[in-house]
């Protein structure tokens, strides 16, 4: 019977994904660059559960940012 090997946790970084070692530096996130985006997802908003309005249609008639990278709505070319 082998022992069993005591393996480093590893998770996934919340913002891209990447598997983040438990003892890396900037964990759970992969980097300080992620760290820094999700803390920017917070600070807009966008985990807010008390919110009650969680609707597309409001959240894109907000305008805000999270919704900077549908730009395709008024690009109908057909
Ligand atoms: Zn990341």
């Amino acid at each position: 019977m082998q022992p069993k090997k005591k393996s480093a946790k590893i998770l996934r970084c919340p913002t891209c994904g990447m598997l983040v070692r438990f003892n890396d530096e900037d964990f759970p996130f992969c980097s300080d660059r992620c760290r820094k985006i999700d803390l920017g997802k917070w600070a807009m908003g966008v985990y807010k559960i008390s919110s009650p309005v969680l609707d597309p249609e409001v959240l894109e008639d907000l305008g805000g940012p999270g919704a900077g990278d549908d730009e395709d709505s008024d690009n109908y070319d057909h």
